[in-house]
């Protein structure tokens, strides 16, 4: 027995999907009687049970065994009031605005502030949830863990089963020390982005490509000022995301960066405010930030549009134009990694640089959590686990999952249901399900 006092365990904060979607509800009604309440809140008044999830429903948004919904909002619908937002981009909050009402939608700060400030999602229905800090509800475990994506988060919750949901995500050496992802190693299923799930798709690290980007600032800058020419560098990004290239240039290469009203308003969001890097003063820097295609379409190749970029420098009064288009994965930045177009005294550098993991670093990702499973999230038809599509992709993962575990459990499985049917032995198929848990 051991003598050392017993610290008392930490609080957990514990949170009822239902409860805080009736209060929600009832504030909403409140608020503006004339909105129209989800038949599911009637439900749940009356404390009758919620209808049950359409058997079509897409299996990579749904954390088994639970109500959890994940990055499907278009997909909801009254069986379901707990819903869980991995990350602030569209593909993924695709079905919110200003009428949701459906049920909580649990996320990070950041994206939660985003929701309402830049969507108009009610706040009585956006649940902030703290980062590394393992929160319960609805009787699970739920852990949101940086996924080094965007300004983001990713969602674990557990229940007896434990299951990793990566959200979009690029793996980084540092996951592998992550107390809180550490954890999962050996979980029942991992959500993997599987946007390059294929061998073919193979990219330089994210500090790769910064270095490429701030040696070439440099570079020109140095060259140019040289002959007395004033360079203007533009870098192309999202509405969210890419910001850290932003950061590193601006402290590499000893500047401020420029962007609009807009842009800051966002990058504010986000808490880059104080940052001391930005700008919305275009004379005090010579590094601006433009809207993602204006350099140039992206898909399905890269067509540069240098009418709009001779454009943009003569507007701003500068000789010569640099920019840069930082992509996931592109064939021209295949062959050699980084390519340049040029026309006259404009040139665009195609950068990889991806916030999505590459095939190799999904499949360490996946080698080091030694799942049971992997959960195909990104793709053709992947909500249906049985897909051609999806089978093809988890092919990419055998001998790297606990196929020995699925065995056992699938033996275990069928144990019980023999004892269950045959013997109706209750203190026996009890132990199991401990065993199983
Ligand atoms: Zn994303």
């Amino acid at each position: 027995m051991s003598t050392t006092p017993q610290s008392p365990p930490p609080k957990t904060l514990t949170l009822t999907s239902s409860t805080l979607f009736l209060n929600a509800c009832n504030s909403l009604s409140d608020l503006s009687p004339q909105n129209p309440l989800p038949h599911s809140f009637n439900l749940l008044s009356r404390h009758s049970p919620l209808p049950p999830i359409p058997p079509n429903f897409p299996q990579s948004n749904l954390i088994p065994k639970t109500l959890f919904v994940v990055d499907a909002f278009r997909s909801s619908g009254d069986f379901s009031v707990s819903y869980l937002l991995s990350h602030f981009h569209a593909d993924h909050y695709a079905g919110l605005g200003p009428n949701w009402s459906r049920g909580m939608i649990f996320c990070s700060a950041i994206t939660a502030r985003l929701l309402v400030e830049s969507l108009k999602v009610s706040p009585l229905f956006v649940s902030p949830l703290p980062l590394n800090q393992t929160v319960q509800i609805d009787g699970c475990e739920v852990t949101l863990v940086d996924a080094n994506h965007c300004p983001r988060c990713r969602p674990v919750p557990v229940q007896g089963e434990r299951y990793v949901h990566s959200g979009d995500f690029r793996f980084c050496d540092s996951m592998k020390t992550d107390p809180a992802i550490v954890d999962f190693v050996g979980a029942d299923g991992v959500f993997l982005d599987t946007t390059y799930c294929n061998p073919k798709f193979v990219f330089p690290s994210q500090d790769e490509s910064m270095r490429y980007i701030v040696e070439t600032v440099e570079r020109i800058r140095d060259e140019k000022e040289g002959l007395g020419k004033s360079v203007l560098f533009l870098v192309a990004t999202y509405v969210v995301g890419k910001e850290r290239i932003l950061v590193e240039i601006a402290r590499q290469c000893n500047c401020l960066v420029y962007v609009d009203g807009r842009k800051m308003e966002i990058l504010r969001a986000l808490g880059f405010g104080d940052c001391g890097v930005f700008t919305e003063d275009a004379s005090a820097s010579n590094v601006h930030v433009i809207g993602w295609n204006l350099l140039g379409e992206t898909w399905p190749y890269f067509r540069p549009n240098f009418v709009k970029m001779k454009e943009i420098m003569a507007e701003r009064g500068y000789s010569k134009a640099v920019g840069f288009v930082p992509t996931g994965w592109m064939y021209e930045t295949k062959r050699d990694g980084f390519s340049v177009r040029t026309k006259d005294s404009c040139e665009i550098h195609l950068v990889p640089y991806s916030e999505h993991s590459s095939y190799d670093e999904l499949r360490e990702y996946v080698k080091f959590l030694r799942p049971k499973r992997v959960i195909p999230t990104v793709g053709l038809d992947v909500g249906k686990l049985d897909s051609k599509h999806a089978v093809a992709m988890q092919k990419h993962f055998s001998g790297l999952v606990d196929e020995m575990a699925i065995k056992h459990e699938f033996l275990m499985g069928f144990h019980q249901m023999t004892l269950e049917t045959d013997e109706k032995d209750g203190g026996l198929v009890l132990m199991l399900v401990q065993m199983r848990k």
